[in-house]
């Protein structure tokens, strides 16, 4: 018999959306259904990737170097742990991917989306997730929410104009690919969040068997 392919999840959304919140919680949900799952994020989910990550979050860089940066780390990332667990038939749930870099360095920093669509195509041609959550929500509540949560990252730091055309750039991806995406209302409650992403998964599952 052919081991059948496993899935692969991303977690899309802006600072302070709320995404990380579920990831220990979604990979306990994907095993409780019975199925293998990996559970990872990006820039980082390899030795090499999470020194990229320290960089980019950290250090001041060219928009080029910074794109570059986020595809090896993903270059790297694809090739030893998303595709071989895939291949073995694992899950994968992943906070960020592709997605955040056309909507971060494409819109939030206005690179556009060709030269990125041209480093998705060497990187990981023909590959992309199966369900992408796309946590939404408006500016004022991902600033509370930083506000209490952490000291802000070169990302967090940028100003409303920056956020409000990365927010715009994940919707028009999510628009784009409405059979991938899935909104979530961010400022939901973490239950009624959680109530949306079981019922979701539970679809997945169903579709997989
Ligand atoms: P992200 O990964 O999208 O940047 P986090 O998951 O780190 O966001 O959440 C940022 C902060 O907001 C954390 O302190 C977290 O506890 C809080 N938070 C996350 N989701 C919710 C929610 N639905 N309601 C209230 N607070 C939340």
């Amino acid at each position: 018999m052919t081991q059948q392919r496993g899935r692969f999840i991303t977690l899309e959304g802006v600072d302070g959306a709320g995404k990380s919140t579920h990831i220990a919680w979604l990979t306990d949900a994907v095993r409780a259904h019975g199925v293998s799952v990996v559970s990872t994020r990006e820039p980082g989910g390899t030795p090499l990737g999470e020194q990229l990550r320290a960089l980019v979050l950290t250090e001041p860089m060219a928009l080029e170097t910074e794109t570059l940066l986020m595809f090896a780390a993903r270059s790297e990332h694809v090739r030893t742990v998303i595709q071989p667990a895939i291949e073995a038939g694992e899950w994968v749930v992943c906070d960020r991917f592709t997605d955040a870099t056309y909507a971060y360095q494409g819109g939030g920093r206005k690179l556009g989306a060709s030269r990125i669509a041209t480093l998705e195509q060497w990187v990981h041609p023909a590959f992309q997730p199966d369900r992408t959550w796309l946590f939404d929500v408006p500016l004022e509540v991902a600033r509370a929410r930083l506000a209490d949560a952490r000291e802000p990252d070169r990302f967090e730091r940028e100003g409303a104009a920056f956020f409000e055309r990365t927010r715009a750039a994940y919707h028009a991806r999510a628009a784009a690919d409405p059979e991938r995406f899935r909104i979530i209302d961010g400022t939901q409650s973490i239950a009624a969040i959680r109530e949306q992403l079981d019922a979701s998964l539970a679809e997945m599952m169903a579709a997989s068997t």
